[in-house]
């Protein structure tokens, strides 16, 4: 099987077909002596830099090509699709929301052709904290406005790509939660010029994880920031947030698309090839089966994240379905990576199939940026009706 046909693929071909073209100069083994040495894949980035897929969603007039997150959600798709992985970079699309929506003139002028031509990279995001976890209104960082500067004191944990990126948006908090009535209320998003604060007030320790994911701790110790960097209203991150969260998990559903798209060809391909008792092991209704309820699987997640991606690009309200987008297409991914290992036997856990390099990635969506569970009780919660659970 070459590749997978679907009524939803119908559209985009051109795209695809040029990110696939790129994405044909960084095949398995590229990816894979980088997770060997845990490396970032700068080669890639820059490419897709060059050729402007990093810039989609900036605004024509800033020197991007002012697409939708359907289309950001084709280039992501296509490279995981391709065996390769976005997340060295893919933040730059979803932060870009809320620059584009609650920064000033001043601050889009200022970054957007830099980011559009690649000069500036903004794809460093710093949310979590080790303390709060998924409870984000009680994060502690806290931000002081002492005269033109903000004062920045606390720590932030995976926040990926803060080395590999000029610029982080960091939520903090301006105003102390005990001073608040609301818990969402008193956070503020304030950009940061990582080339200045490291060293100076900034430390940035790296992580190492199971998969090569470039994600790091963060300390803040009394970091000077100029008030102009505050994105929006001051109290109102939270807010802004949110309008970035759906974006994120739609494209973080076209990776897992890509991801799942990638197991099952591979794993066609092997079980059609693989000859076992004198026939090939795919021959079996106990490996076909699997590969085959998967492909039913994808297909509808298919379906839910363009539904997600299209009602996100018409401006509707689409937090349902990006949520279900999420939940059914990282569920789908991480149940071929099963299905693979399975079908691949003793060498679905060789590192040259580059099955169990995939595995570990694609594992990761179950718990970030959203875990399951937080989505179920959302849709419990907001879509069912059903009691708030925490
Ligand atoms: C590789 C990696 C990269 C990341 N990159 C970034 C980044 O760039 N920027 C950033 O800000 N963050 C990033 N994150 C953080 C990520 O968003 C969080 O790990 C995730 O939101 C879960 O938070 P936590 O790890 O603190 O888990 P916790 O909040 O401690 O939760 C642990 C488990 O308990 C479950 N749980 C908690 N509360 C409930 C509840 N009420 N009901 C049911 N289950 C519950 C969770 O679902 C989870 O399974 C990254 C994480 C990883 C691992």
């Amino acid at each position: 099987m070459e590749k997978t046909n679907s009524f939803v693929d119908e559209s985009h071909e051109e795209l695809k077909s040029a990110v696939r073209d790129l994405c044909r100069d960084y095949p398995d083994k590229y990816w894979r002596e980088l997770d060997e040495k845990r490396a970032y894949p700068e080669a890639f980035v820059q490419a897709l830099t060059h050729a402007g897929y990093m810039a989609t969603l900036i605004p024509e007039e800033y020197g991007g090509a002012g697409l939708g997150v359907t289309e950001a959600s084709v280039i992501l798709e296509e490279i995981h699709h391709s065996g390769g992985n976005a997340a060295a970079c893919h933040a730059q699309m979803y932060i870009m929301g809320t620059l584009l929506r609650h920064g000033s003139e001043a601050h889009k002028r200022q970054y957007l052709p830099k980011i559009a031509d690649g000069s500036l990279r903004l794809q460093a995001f710093g949310v979590s904290e080790p303390n709060t976890g998924t409870d984000t209104t009680q994060l502690k960082t806290m931000a002081v406005r002492n005269g033109d500067r903000y004062v920045i004191n606390g720590q932030k944990i995976w926040i990926s790509r803060a080395e590999h990126s000029d610029l982080m948006l960091l939520l903090a908090r301006t105003t102390p939660a005990d001073q608040v009535k609301k818990r969402t209320e008193g956070l503020s998003t304030i950009l940061v010029d990582l080339r200045q604060a490291v060293g100076h007030g900034l430390r940035i320790r790296p992580i190492r994880t199971m998969m090569n994911h470039a994600t790091t701790e963060l300390f803040f110790d009394n970091l000077e920031v100029p008030v102009e960097n505050l994105v929006g209203e001051e109290g109102q991150g939270f807010r802004y947030l949110l309008d970035s969260l759906n974006a994120e998990r739609i494209l973080i559903a076209s990776e897992c698309i890509g991801d799942a798209l990638w197991f099952l060809e591979r794993t066609c391909r092997y079980a059609n090839e693989r000859v076992v008792f004198g026939r090939p092991i795919g021959k079996n209704q106990g490996i076909q089966f699997p590969i085959a309820r998967g492909y039913a699987n994808l297909e509808a997640a298919r379906l839910m994240v363009a539904r997600a991606a299209g009602l996100f690009d018409s401006g509707k309200a689409c937090g349902p379905e990006a949520n279900m987008a999420k939940l059914l297409a990282a569920d789908v991914s991480w149940e071929l990576a099963n299905v693979a290992v399975q079908t691949y036997g003793g060498f679905g856990f060789a590192e040259e199939y580059d099955i169990e390099r995939k595995f570990r990635e694609t594992r990761l969506y179950q718990v970030a940026p959203i875990s399951t569970n937080l989505i179920l009780s959302y849709l419990a919660e907001h879509v069912l009706g059903l009691p708030r659970s925490y």
